[in-house]
């Protein structure tokens, strides 16, 4: 089974939402992260990924985080 990640937090709480653009309400299917918002004010395409890797994924992340450090 497939689940979508967020690239930012590792969360996989990516929940749609429709953006209604415009005044003729034009609206847009998008996609949002529910735990840091990544995705709310622009149009990401959220990886999708194994459920097994979640946790590679994950750790992978934090590589690169303690690398900012
Ligand atoms: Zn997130």
């Amino acid at each position: 089974m497939f689940t979508k990640i967020c690239p930012k937090c590792g969360s996989t709480s990516i929940h749609p939402y429709v953006l209604m653009m415009g005044f003729n309400m034009d609206s847009s299917l998008r996609e949002y992260c529910m735990s840091c918002s990544y995705g709310y004010n622009d149009q990401i395409i959220f990886p999708e990924i194994p459920e097994v890797e979640v946790e590679e994924f994950r750790k992978g992340m934090s590589e690169i985080t303690i690398e900012f450090w």
